[in-house]
């Protein structure tokens, strides 16, 4: 096989491309993956580092529980910080309550991976973070995991290049595709097939493609806590009230109109900046708080300090932590597709698909994901 020549060529080092590039290597394939920056700096480093089936589209909760496992057999094989921490939504109106129990009634699926609720006491007992004043009750879920993504990231290449013998070129931008060539800075590849996967870039390579997709971008506000003092581990990631409206899991429930209007005439400033907050953990201690949503094309870089206020102050009604003073403030963008759809899979040419638009989910069904793309 000449030097530059590649069965599988992927374009992207975020989770989506590495995802792939972990497929079609376990398929047996010769894999390159091109990374244009020294070290990935994109959405897949920038995130809470939640794998969280819980949440997901009831259509893709398979596909995010054997994301999970994939993450556990990465975390068994390297030094991945991995805890299988679990979440809890915690609840502290009726209306709350009668979303949580009609998920459960009505998702089979999540009562059977051990979804249920849970008492205050058994809540605090399951996570060091809870805030028991003013709780009703929890739905704990036992599927979530969280690892430290700006160090997830970089071990999950390294794991490619060492037990599957991916190539993972850093520094390299793909310039253009047009089969079997690949023009990246680093001079012309030969691959049989390509996976382009440019996050936030829809420009550079089949803008065309991308248009059509009518992808946008979200941006997100996010904060950190330096270390906790001493052993101090949260346990179970928190999350609130607010959660319920953001992801598609819980959009079946009927209940969840009544909450929405509660919440839109109580805190409009959290609808109107599509606030809801989580609280994770990270490997060295510190905790992460998050986040805000605004959608469109183009972003401006700033914060907005109202937000990141209202994110601590929503937090402060259902957690509690040694040290919530802030060390750290991020924003994060992330494709999003259009009308719900969980991702976008094109195919612009033969032997070239294109994978984007997973939301906020990247880190839960990417690995999954890539598995189907590469099985057909
Ligand atoms: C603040 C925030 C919180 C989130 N929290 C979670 C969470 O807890 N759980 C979860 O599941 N998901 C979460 N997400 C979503 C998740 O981070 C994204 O879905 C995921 O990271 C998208 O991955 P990606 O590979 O598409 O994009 P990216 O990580 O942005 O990677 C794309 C890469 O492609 C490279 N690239 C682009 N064009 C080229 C080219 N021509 N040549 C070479 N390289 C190129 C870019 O440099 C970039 O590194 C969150 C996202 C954000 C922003």
């Amino acid at each position: 096989m000449p030097a530059n020549h590649a069965d599988t060529a992927v374009i992207g080092g975020g989770i989506v491309g590495l995802a792939h590039a972990l497929a079609a290597a376990k398929r047996g394939d010769k894999v390159v993956l091109f990374e244009r920056d020294d070290f990935s700096v994109g959405a897949s480093i920038r995130n809470f580092g939640l794998i969280w089936p819980v949440g997901q589209n009831p259509a893709v909760y398979r596909r995010a529980l054997r994301a999970r496992e994939i993450w556990l057999e990465i975390a068994a094989k390297t030094d991945l910080w991995c805890p299988q921490t679990g979440s809890l939504h915690l609840v502290h109106q009726p209306d709350e309550e009668a979303v949580l129990e009609e998920f459960l009634a009505t998702t089979p699926a999540a009562r059977d991976q051990g979804c249920r609720m849970v008492s205050p006491g058994e809540a605090a007992r399951l996570s060091a973070g809870v805030s028991t004043e003013g709780l009703l009750a929890a739905m704990w879920s036992p599927t979530e995991l969280n690892v430290d993504p700006r160090r997830a990231i970089p071990t999950v290449a390294l794991h490619l290049a060492a037990e599957h013998g991916v190539d993972v070129r850093f520094g390299t931008t793909v310039r253009g595709v047009s089969l079997p060539h690949l023009d990246t800075t680093a001079g012309v590849w030969r691959a049989d097939r390509v996976f382009v996967c440019s996050g936030n870039d829809f420009e550079t390579l089949y803008p065309d493609t991308f248009a059509a997709a009518e992808l946008t971008r979200c941006k997100l506000q996010m904060l950190r806590t330096p270390p906790q003092p001493g052993t101090w581990q949260l346990g179970a990631t928190l999350c609130a009230g607010l959660t319920l409206l953001h992801y598609a899991a819980f959009k079946h429930c009927t209940s969840l109109t009544a909450l929405s209007e509660r919440m839109h005439e109580q805190l409009p400033f959290y609808g109107d900046n599509g606030i809801h907050v989580l609280l994770s953990q990270t490997a060295d201690g510190a905790l992460t708080i998050g986040d805000s949503h605004h959608y469109g094309k183009t972003h401006d870089p700033f914060e907005s300090e109202a937000v990141s206020e209202a994110i601590m102050d929503y937090l402060k009604t259902f957690a509690a932590a040694p040290d919530l003073s802030v060390a750290q403030r991020w924003t994060g963008y992330y494709p999003s597709a259009p009308g719900g759809q969980t991702e976008i899979v094109a195919v612009p040419e033969p032997g070239v698909t294109i994978v984007n638009g997973l939301g906020g989910a990247g880190m839960t069904l990417s690995f999954g994901l890539a598995e189907e793309n590469l099985a057909s």
